[in-house]
């Protein structure tokens, strides 16, 4: 029973959808198990395998036309997947990254020929993909990065280092945020592909040790010399870089609404099954009024969050997401989930606070919602310029 009581929009009422939303469930069923979802979060890694059998599936590039290997889906589809993720307590496993970040920009970007040289083996796994923004002394302030890439006959040369880069140290095809002209804030920034596979200069660092999301690859990268052919140059012109990010960042910013109200979903449903089952003072924990009044509040709030999301996607999906609505979601909906979260563990008494609870991880996992994407305070600076 769905732990809401929200119907599904209309947009997202076709049976085709509900056929693929059942296959991706299997599929997390089958290749995520507990056991395989722990032995991640031990390695700090998911199985470099799982992208290929992801790709199998047809679960990897499903809103890429299938021209180019895709499934010829669209955001919808990329929702779905976000949700059984949370559903199904895949935590860590960079696919949206994958799907709904880096595909698009070569998508909607990219020279002809670079669709064609890239997104077939995105969509096969072959290439495992990861967006590189934020370095060391740039995260909020983009303009401020440091990373260059020189013009050498019909190469660029980068040189820099990035950080806390998802999918670090899986990725063989990065897109990396360059300046071009450094002299030069937004109109100095490119982003250029890097086939990392041969890549002489290009180094993995750390896979930086987290709060949560164990199983992410969260990465620092180095490029000392690194020679790309000038033709990874996205789109092909210098410069285009910080309006290509500016394009794309509403659906990178909805992707996190998305992914959060998944995850207030799953967290609510986890704890009214155990409120049910808990008993204290004799009586079942779903019998006290705080817990009934918590999770009213809970739901009730999630009920509003969720009604928002899906305005947003339908927005979206009409390309009618502006800017600021996509920050709204971002910052609301991911304060929103740390909130409902931290309600539900408190419900769960001691063994909330205990690893082998999944309330825990989820805990852990929730918070870097309000930072990556553009921190909430961001988001609320984005908003307010609308005002
Ligand atoms: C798990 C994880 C995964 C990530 N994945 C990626 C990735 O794949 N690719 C990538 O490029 N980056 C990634 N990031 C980086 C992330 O996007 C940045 O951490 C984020 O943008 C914030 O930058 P920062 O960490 O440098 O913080 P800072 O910019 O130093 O901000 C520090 C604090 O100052 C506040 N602040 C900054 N500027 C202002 C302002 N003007 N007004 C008010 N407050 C302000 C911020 O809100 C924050 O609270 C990831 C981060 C994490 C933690």
């Amino acid at each position: 029973m769905p732990v809401l009581n929200v119907e599904r929009p209309a947009f997202m009422a076709e049976e085709e959808l509900n056929i693929f939303e059942d296959a991706a469930g299997r599929f997390f069923e089958e290749h995520a198990s507990p056991e395989a979802t722990a032995r991640w979060r031990e390695n700090g890694v998911v199985d470099r395998d799982m992208w290929t059998r992801a790709g199998q599936a047809g679960l990897l590039g499903l809103s890429i036309p299938e021209e180019y290997g895709g499934a010829g889906g669209d955001y919808r589809h990329e929702v779905i997947l976000m949700e059984q993720l949370a559903a199904k307590g895949v935590d860590g496993f960079g696919i949206s990254l994958h799907n709904a970040i880096v595909a698009p920009y070569i998508l909607h970007y990219g020279a002809e020929e670079q669709r064609r040289r890239w997104l077939p083996r995105i969509c096969t796994g072959e290439l495992v993909t990861a967006i590189a923004m934020t370095e060391p002394g740039a995260g909020s302030d983009l303009q401020g990065v440091k990373t260059t890439a020189v013009r050498d006959g019909d190469d660029y040369v980068i040189n820099g280092q990035k950080t806390f880069i998802t999918n670090g140290q899986t990725a063989n095809l990065i897109a990396v945020v360059v300046k071009t002209d450094p002299a030069q804030g937004a109109r100095g920034t490119s982003m250029i592909f890097v086939e990392t596979d041969n890549a002489p200069g290009f180094e993995r660092g750390r896979n930086l040790h987290k709060l949560g999301q164990s199983a992410q690859d969260t990465s620092e990268l180095f490029f000392n010399d690194v020679r790309v052919p000038a033709a990874n140059l996205l789109g092909g012109d210098e410069g285009q870089g910080f309006f290509q990010l500016m394009g794309q960042l509403p659906q990178e910013r909805l992707n996190i609404a998305v992914g959060g109200i998944g995850a207030i979903e799953a967290a609510l449903a986890l704890t009214i099954d155990y409120v049910k089952q808990r008993t204290a003072f004799g009586k079942k924990l779903i019998d006290f009024q705080n817990t009934q009044f918590k999770l009213a509040e809970c739901k009730t709030e999630a009920t509003v969050a969720r009604v928002f999301v899906n305005h947003c996607i339908e927005q979206h999906l009409k390309g009618k997401l502006d800017a600021a609505t996509a920050s709204m979601a971002k910052y609301w909906v991911s304060d929103l989930e740390n909130k409902i979260i931290d309600e539900c563990l408190q419900l769960f008494g001691g063994y909330g606070y205990m690893d082998e609870y999944p309330i825990s991880r989820m805990y852990r996992d929730s918070r870097v919602q309000r930072i990556y994407g553009g921190t909430n305070e961001i988001m609320k600076i984005l908003i307010s310029r609308t005002l």
